[in-house]
């Protein structure tokens, strides 16, 4: 049976995951060696030469995030901002134009923005579920990149991931989806005419909180070359133990996420009946926008959710301070619940720009514990409000 036609957990248990021949030690060493030694030289065994280049341990990882995403090629990071800055170096040139969304995650806007500028890459913010703005925007630059977070961080915002590749490539662009709040359960971008998928393998992939990461994926061997040659040339590759676990998290992708949804949807729904609530972002709702459009690009809805309050800031800081199973802390997609304030935290780098978070949302990760007891923790919280 061709992994192709094999599920995804079957996938995410055993690409790149084959037994170890010698011993039959059923997970994989890590291999934690830098050099390899050469039979004569020039002479490498399997083409392992140096462990910036190739390393077996991240080599199993790629395969296996190829063959969650449909990829032909992934590469793998030390970080997901750094898989974004080998990205756009890789595939960009002084001139070029970066097309995104006006809700983009704030670190990925900053590198865009005040790092790459000076390196002379243009950007426009745009609002990514208005497809007039986009093609106005594709066209009124040099456009190489249209670039998408759905759903987006936090706003929550849903994209038509084809209507975009339509866009994109009409205009000689590619387009590249950040795919990090889906994670390849519930979305696989490539599969709806993307070109390029980037993650922070630091969320959902990993999934528990314990490996900053990230990577790129592609289905097409030009761009992958170019994209290998900077991973090579320019370094920010995963350490061998960074490697091995993000591909332990990622063997259990599947089931964590359709517990993180099954949460998502029931703290959404408990939301929406709070009397201190103005408005809950959760694509899983009916009412939200981007519903029927998310139900036709994704298998589920994922465990994140960001809600806004009545009472404004203050209320929004209030609840953010007074749960204790959702721990106040950046990040976001590991087993364990978090509570975010976006706009002074993992959005602060944003503050007064058109991308600002509103500031009386907060920004909640579902973990995978029991969800009365996540009910329970906000309802208790709740009470600090009157
Ligand atoms: C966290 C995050 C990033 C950046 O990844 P790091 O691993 O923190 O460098 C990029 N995009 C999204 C959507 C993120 O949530």
């Amino acid at each position: 049976m061709s992994a192709e036609n094999q599920g995804f957990n079957t996938r995410a248990v055993h690409a790149g995951q084959a037994f170890e021949p010698r011993t039959g030690a059923v997970v994989p060493p890590v291999h934690f060696s830098s050099t390899y030694a050469q039979d004569g030289i020039g002479g490498l065994r399997d083409g392992y030469e140096y462990g910036r280049g190739t390393n077996p341990t991240r080599d199993a990882l790629q395969e296996q995030l190829a063959a969650l995403e449909g990829g032909s090629h992934a590469y793998s990071f030390s970080s997901g901002l750094a898989a974004e800055d080998s990205l756009i170096r890789a595939l960009t040139r002084p001139g070029d134009h970066i097309v995104l969304g006006n809700d983009a995650y704030g670190g990925t806007y900053r590198l865009i923005n005040s790092v790459l500028g000076d390196w002379g890459i243009g950007n426009t913010p745009v609002d990514m579920a208005d497809l007039d703005a986009v093609r106005k925007a594709v066209a009124a630059n040099k456009t190489r990149f249209v670039w998408v977070e759905t759903p987006s961080n936090p706003l929550m915002k849903i994209t038509d991931i084809e209507a975009l590749a339509a866009i994109a490539h009409d205009a000689g662009a590619l387009l590249v989806v950040d795919n990090t709040f889906a994670s390849p359960y519930l979305q696989t971008p490539l599969a709806l005419g993307a070109d390029v998928v980037v993650h922070s393998t630091t969320k959902y992939i990993g999934g528990h909180s314990d490996v900053v990461g990230g990577a790129i994926v592609v289905n097409d061997a030009e761009l992958a070359e170019k994209i290998g040659f900077v991973q090579f040339a320019v370094g920010a590759v995963s350490g061998p133990m960074d490697a091995f676990l993000t591909t332990r998290g990622l063997k259990t992708l599947g089931v964590r996420m359709d517990r993180h949804s099954d949460n998502g949807q029931a703290v959404a729904e408990w939301l929406l009946e709070r009397p201190e609530v103005e408005a809950v972002l959760y694509p899983g709702l009916p009412s939200h926008p981007g519903h029927e459009l998310a139900k036709k690009q994704m298998k589920k809805f994922g465990g994140m959710v960001s809600v806004q309050f009545k009472g404004g800031e203050a209320a929004a800081r209030t609840v953010a301070e007074n749960t204790s199973v959702f721990t106040l802390a950046e990040s976001l997609g590991g087993i364990e619940s978090l509570m975010n304030y976006p706009s002074e935290m993992t959005h602060a780098s944003v503050k007064g720009t058109e991308l600002a978070v509103p500031v009386n949302l907060i920004r909640l990760s579902c973990g995978i514990e029991d969800v009365e007891d996540l009910i329970a923790d906000l309802e208790r919280a709740f009470t600090f409000l009157k």
